[in-house]
């Protein structure tokens, strides 16, 4: 089935509602009133009728006459498989149904589903739903859903997993003017899911943005790389609520506790470059301002207002957000001066004064559009007597500005006119200064993601059988801990000299063979931070190996007496004084599969918190980004006069630790604390992770 294809349950010429009837209250008779305005032609499919609202009704879909482009069923649960198959063997490919009953409800549901989607696979039945309030195009004024709102014609196109959402987002989007092209109510997306319907109307030339409200992503992988390509050309817009359940993970590590699944989704929508909504307010009104504006150039915001406190709410909002207020040059200035009155203020914000006339915003609009480092221009405006709100629209839609241009009204009834001329026009409006400054800010992280060097995803030389061996020999709880640092130095990443021992005389012989004082610590996967039992002893000398093996084996005894002692590690001291304490690894979220985590490390990870993420593969780009993402990146490169950190070793164990999470689905959770990192290059000093001996 091509994403072509698909456009045409948008673009029907005759639709069939199966179950239509003219019971008040039904859904049937709902979807059939909302049809009364569609373009093309509609007819009924139930036996008890001959004619439904005006509309010819056949007894079954055999009967029906001429071609079925799209059918709607609205039928009870219990028939809803046998009319789809009875759709697809009269070669209706577009079904959406309505009827609810399925896996979101008990009693026979999920196998209903089940049913309905086999029907729907043996036929190639584009399919709907179930549970959908149905699908709306605004071309055609097809409304095949039984809401009670119908949309006006708009360039955005609209997909919610929440039908009751749709229904109250477009009664307000009539009221904002704001329009829509396609409409799509998921339902149970026992077919069809927003992968699908985003990749469609990424190739849908009527659609100019693309906007979703979402429970949650089918297959998060396949999500990832097919936005990723959609939103090279078309904004995405989503807003997610509902969580997975937290309880289920497992949090037996610090990568584990790191990351939360919002992460997981707030990473994953970055490496596709959608740009994410918090609520639904901000849904609309970054897609209005995706709509009208053009992509601005640079982060550089003017804002003109004809009052100071609303300039100061705009300077902390854009504060809040990657935009900067611009810094204005002296061609700007002049400008300024020559066309303000001596009180006004030309710095940023602009402010012009409470007696100015719709000429003077237009003046000063115009001077700082001009201005190389101004990207977008921010309008305030607040009601005084010396204009109205209408004339000031008329005005600003009459300036020649080739920038980015909203107004934030700051009125209610008397805006009501104003807000519609400049909509028509392509300058967005809002009331607060704060949500216009947002929607700037989607604007620019849209022309970032679009241009965004996605980067490669680097092949390296690994040593996949050796790393399995390892794996293998997991206890049967999956855990291990520094004995398989093997399986690092199978996939290239550095580790220090030494090993893991059983005996005091073992131990002094390690010790002989590496230079200088040692660092001792506990081998037991019952031990998860060996340290806070004084698990871990550094500047070990060679004549204190042996009393030191006695006393690391005899404490974790006496910390807990059944646990599992696999002996003592025997380790190279590394510099940490010259060093930086890093943290690399990952987890597993269930909808997007292993995301992989960059941080200062050490034992303080869970207290600062001061992370990246990233989802394997992890391009090189990607690593980099997440290297000098976080907010102490500034060590890594040599903060206070320390020497920076080989940082290319540092991405690279991103990389790598990367490839290890996509070739091992087994490894639920690794990490790598801390990853020492210094002007020499990284030792990985610490290891623990899990494994689920089941998928080895
Ligand atoms: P745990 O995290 O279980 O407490 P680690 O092996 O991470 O145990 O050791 C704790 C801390 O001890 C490390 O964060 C590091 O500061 C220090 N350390 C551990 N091994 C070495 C080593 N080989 N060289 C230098 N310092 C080390
Ligand atoms: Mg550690």
């Amino acid at each position: 089935m091509s994403r072509k294809d698909l456009l045409r349950l948008f673009e029907p010429e005759r639709v069939a509602v199966v179950g239509a009837t003219p019971r008040e209250g039904s859904v049937g008779r709902g979807v059939m009133e909302n049809l009364r305005s569609f373009d093309g032609d509609v007819v009924g499919v139930n036996p008890k009728h001959d004619d439904v609202l005006g509309f010819p009704c056949y007894d079954d879909i055999p009967s029906v006459p001429g071609s079925v482009d799209l059918a709607v069923v609205a039928v009870p649960a219990e028939s809803a498989v046998d009319v789809v198959d009875s759709l697809g063997e009269r070669g209706v490919k577009n079904v959406v149904v309505l009827t609810a009953g399925f896996s979101e409800s008990g009693g026979g549901g999920a196998e209903r589903e089940t049913a309905l989607a086999e029907a729907a696979e043996r036929h190639s039945v584009r399919l709907v739903g179930p549970n959908s309030l149905g699908v709306t195009s605004t071309p055609s004024s097809l409304n095949a859903t039984f809401g009670s709102a119908s949309p006006r014609e708009g360039n955005v196109s609209f997909m919610s997993q929440s039908g009751a959402f749709i229904t109250a987002a477009v009664d307000w989007a009539n009221d904002a003017r704001m329009g829509f092209r396609h409409i799509v109510s998921l339902g149970n997306k026992s077919v069809l899911d927003e992968t699908e319907f985003a990749e469609a109307w990424g190739e849908d030339d009527g659609t100019a943005v693309i906007v979703g409200y979402l429970e949650g992503v089918e297959d998060g992988g396949r999500f990832v790389r097919v936005l990723r390509r959609v939103t090279r050309e078309t904004p995405v817009v989503l807003v997610k609520s509902g969580r997975t359940d937290e309880g289920a993970r497992a949090v037996s590590s610090h990568t584990g506790t790191l990351a939360g699944s919002d992460r997981a989704y707030e990473t994953a929508l970055r490496k596709a470059g959608v740009i994410r909504a918090d609520d639904v307010e901000e849904l609309f009104d970054f897609a209005r301002a995706l709509d009208a504006l053009s992509l601005p150039e640079g982060d550089g915001v003017a804002v003109v207002t004809n009052a100071g406190g609303p300039g100061v709410m705009a300077t902390d909002a854009v504060g809040d957000t990657s935009l900067s207020l611009a810094d204005l040059t002296d061609g700007t200035y002049e400008a300024l001066d020559g066309a303000l009155p001596d009180a006004a203020s030309v710095y940023n914000p602009v402010d012009i004064l409470g007696d100015a006339p719709p000429e003077r915003f237009a003046d000063a609009v115009e001077a700082v559009a001009d201005d190389p480092g101004v990207s977008a221009c921010l309008v305030i405006a607040c009601p005084t007597t010396t204009f109205d709100f209408d004339d000031l629209a008329e005005t600003l839609v009459g300036t020649d500005v080739e920038i980015p241009l909203v107004a934030s009204l700051m009125g209610g009834e008397a805006t009501r006119e104003a807000r519609d001329v400049l909509s028509e026009s392509d300058i967005p409006t809002y009331f607060d200064p704060a949500r216009a400054v947002r929607s700037l800010e989607a604007v620019a992280d849209y022309r970032r993601a679009k241009r965004r060097r996605t980067g490669e995803v680097r092949d390296f030389d690994v040593n996949r059988q050796k790393a399995r061996r390892i794996l293998e020999t997991a206890r049967d709880d999956g855990r291990l801990g520094v004995e398989a640092t093997p399986l690092l130095e199978a996939y290239g990443i550095p580790t220090p000299e030494g090993d893991v021992v059983g005996s005091p005389n073992e131990a002094v012989q390690v010790a002989e063979g590496i230079d200088g004082d040692v660092v001792m610590k506990i081998v037991s996967p019952d031990i998860l931070h060996k340290s806070d039992i004084g698990g871990v002893r550094v500047g070990v000398t060679q004549d204190d190996v042996r009393d030191v093996y006695e006393d690391l084996v005899s404490r974790a005894r006496s910390y807990q007496p059944d646990a599992d002692v696999l002996g003592v590690q025997v380790q190279e001291t590394v510099e940490v004084d010259d060093g930086v304490e890093t943290i690399v690894g990952f987890s597993r979220d269930p909808q997007f599969g292993p995301l992989v985590v960059f941080g200062l490390g050490g034992i303080f990870v869970e207290v600062f918190e001061d992370t990246s993420f990233g989802i394997a593969p992890v391009t090189d780009t990607e690593a980099r980004e997440m290297v000098d993402g976080i907010d102490a990146s500034p060590l890594l490169h040599g903060a206070r006069g320390s020497q920076p950190v080989d940082t290319e070793a540092v991405v690279e164990t991103v990389e790598r630790v990367s490839a290890l999470a996509s070739d091992f689905p087994s490894i639920l959770e690794l990490d790598i604390n801390p990853l020492v990192a210094s002007a020499d290059g990284v030792s990985a000093v610490d290891l623990r992770l899990t494994v689920d001996k089941e998928e080895l």
